[in-house]
């Protein structure tokens, strides 16, 4: 029977968990990111969520409770392994930090690709706005890497049957950070979260108003997207500030971002510039989003959108 010590290449990933104690979204990127250096192992917080991990490409997994960082680190201990992967959300930043320190390892924050070559293992960064990639190496040891969420499209292929080991991670009583609330806010709309959203439709200041911000969720509501906005937009009061995208606002990573009426400032490009296909309308043809659009239209949002709504209304009849 195939066993943890079996697997070759192993890269431990933290499955994160919903507040309800489900398997986080992320799961399948952190598995689909550690498949493109080696072997998946998942660290799970319960024994449920073994056959989820395994459907994402979990090629071994590690059914560890209690605090996470405890978890990682028993993990770590128990198989050698070439990395450490983990989501670059609160909990995971909170958990790379202390699990570096305990395992005297080097950390990488917010990749959006790992690979390797023949000295090991690399994270590829995208920073000053997405200006600039970057990678970074540990010079010894596995580098604990977080992973920006929405960034990876890889996934790995369903294992059937991994090997599963449990393991008693007693508490290390060492500090850590716990969440001691957790109040969700009820959402007023059906439209997706905007962290990890596929689709993203942004509107800035030449929306002109909060009442003329609509056409942007109209945009969206007919791709199935979400809304982002540029702090501008914010500042004016068209939209709330959870919508900003932007250094000082949320970061994405959607296959489709849509920007109207968004110049295209740095502070902006930071939080969407790895967008997979980007799409500017704007009147101005000098605006500095069009240096990084896939497609650009030069012309009045209030002209060039209602015709794009209507075209993909009359395409969902078809
Ligand atoms: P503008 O720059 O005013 O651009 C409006 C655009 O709309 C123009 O290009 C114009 O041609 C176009 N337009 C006008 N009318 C129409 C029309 N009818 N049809 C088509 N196009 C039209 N910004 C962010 O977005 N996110 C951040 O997180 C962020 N953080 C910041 C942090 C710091 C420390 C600082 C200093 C700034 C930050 N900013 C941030 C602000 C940023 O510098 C810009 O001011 C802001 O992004 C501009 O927003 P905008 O593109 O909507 O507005």
């Amino acid at each position: 029977m195939t066993t943890i010590d079996d697997i070759t290449a192993p890269v431990l990933v933290l499955v994160d968990t919903t507040p309800d104690g489900a398997p986080a979204p992320s799961t399948g990127a952190l598995l689909g990111a550690a498949a493109a250096i080696g072997t998946p192992v998942a660290v799970v917080a319960a024994a449920d969520h073994v056959n989820r991990a395994a459907a994402l490409g979990a090629g071994g997994v590690i059914v560890a409770g209690g605090d996470r960082t405890d978890a990682l680190t028993a993990a770590i201990a128990r198989i050698r392994t070439d990395a450490v992967v983990l989501s670059h959300s609160v909990e995971g930043r909170e958990v790379a930090a202390r699990l570096a320190v305990r395992a005297r390892a080097a950390v990488a924050v917010d990749a959006v690709r790992i690979s390797r070559d023949h000295e090991g293992v690399i994270a590829h960064h995208s920073v000053y706005g997405g200006a600039y990639d970057v990678v970074s190496a540990a010079t010894f040891g596995p580098p604990i890497i977080t992973i920006r969420q929405g960034s990876i499209d890889a996934r790995a292929g369903a294992v059937a049957s991994p090997p599963v080991e449990h393991l008693d991670t007693p508490a290390s009583q060492r500090r850590s950070a716990r969440f001691g609330t957790l109040t969700p806010i009820p959402s007023s709309s059906s439209r997706p979260d905007l962290r990890g959203a596929a689709r993203v439709v942004a509107g800035g200041r030449g929306l002109g108003s909060a009442e003329k911000f609509a056409l942007v969720e109209d945009l969206a509501d007919a791709l199935g997207a979400a809304v982002g906005a540029s702090r501008a937009a914010v500042d004016a009061g068209y939209v709330a500030h959870a919508h900003q995208v932007g250094q000082t606002g949320v970061s994405v990573s959607p296959q489709l971002y849509i920007a109207l009426g968004i110049s295209g400032a740095v502070q902006h490009k930071a939080g969407m510039q790895t967008a997979k296909t980007i799409v500017a309308i704007n009147k101005d043809a000098d605006a500095p989003i069009f240096e990084i659009a896939d497609f650009g239209v030069v012309g009045d949002v209030f002209t060039v959108v209602p015709q794009l709504i209507t075209a993909l209304d009359a395409n969902a009849k078809r």
